[in-house]
């Protein structure tokens, strides 16, 4: 008997994946925990019924939350990330020779156990000396650090349990007095085609906080409609103005400095849903 794992993207749709192992089923003091193994995408971490990241496809998600802020920052010594207690963009942080330190903050330390036991390969920086791993509600954390970072990085789950008030106008206020003061942040902002309301939602109120605002998108088949979007706000620096010739080529398999502007050109009906 074959056993699937199915995760409703909408109430009438959604994607299911073939089981070969079950490590983890936990129900955390945040949310419920399930690490799988997965015929196709290999070892697979899930929240409340929600794929987080597998082994096959992280690499884009973690590549374009880290890569398009830190090339677009001139100098991103001190940054944040919230959320993110898989490691994966903590690792791509680390690629960043300017990044003096990286504090992660996950309000869920099972999260952060168990990818460093099940997900090695995404968690293998969590132990790097330019980083400190902190357990704590990341909206918290960005009210008690003022003017603290060059760059924060939003790697929360969807705004649903723990992560309901990190899409917030009051969050993303937050964010920008915890920036210094030519800070960026970028946040996940889900897809287009089941989540357009939050896309616009959170494009209005961040515009209402940063003096630039950007939209970029990737494809992450794992994500419901594989069609992913990031927003950036920026309190001086635009990443449409980077000099591409100037960003390296580093270890990656999705982001690259030619792929830095591209990724910012959207299909119609997502730039329409933004305008
Ligand atoms: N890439 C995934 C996505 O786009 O949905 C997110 C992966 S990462 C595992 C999401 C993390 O956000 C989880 O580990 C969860 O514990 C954390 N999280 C949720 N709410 C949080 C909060 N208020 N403060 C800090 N971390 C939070």
């Amino acid at each position: 008997m074959d056993l699937w794992y199915t995760e409703k993207q909408t109430e009438s749709f959604g994607i299911t994946a073939k089981i070969t192992k079950t490590y983890v089923n936990e129900q955390t003091e945040f949310q419920q925990l399930d690490m799988i193994e997965t015929e196709e995408f290999g070892t697979m971490l899930v929240l409340d019924g929600m794929v987080m990241t597998t082994v096959k496809d992280e690499f884009v998600y973690h590549e374009m939350v880290a890569h398009p802020v830190l090339f677009t920052h001139p100098n991103p010594e001190h940054v944040l990330v919230v959320g993110g207690g898989d490691g994966g963009v903590i690792r791509e942080v680390m690629k960043h020779p300017k990044v003096k330190k990286a504090v992660l903050v996950d309000i869920d330390g099972k999260v952060i156990e168990y990818s460093k036991k099940y997900l090695p390969t995404i968690a293998k920086e969590l132990d790097n000396p330019r980083v400190e791993v902190l357990v704590n509600d990341g909206f918290m954390h960005i009210h008690d650090h003022k003017s603290s970072y060059d760059v924060i990085m939003v790697d929360s789950t969807e705004p649903v349990g723990p992560a309901a008030n990190l899409f917030t106008r009051g969050f993303y206020q937050g964010i920008f007095e915890a920036l210094k003061d030519d800070g960026i942040f970028v946040a996940q902002t889900d897809n287009p085609w089941f989540k357009a309301e939050l896309i616009q939602s959170v494009n209005k109120d961040v515009r209402e906080v940063f003096p630039i605002v950007r939209v970029y998108g990737a494809n992450i088949p794992t994500y419901p409609s594989g069609l992913w979007t990031f927003t950036m706000g920026s309190k001086k620096y635009d990443p449409l103005e980077v000099d591409e010739s100037a960003i390296p080529e580093l270890d990656t398999k999705y982001y690259s400095p030619r792929l830095h502007k591209a990724a910012f050109m959207l299909p119609k009906f997502v730039e329409d849903l933004i305008k």
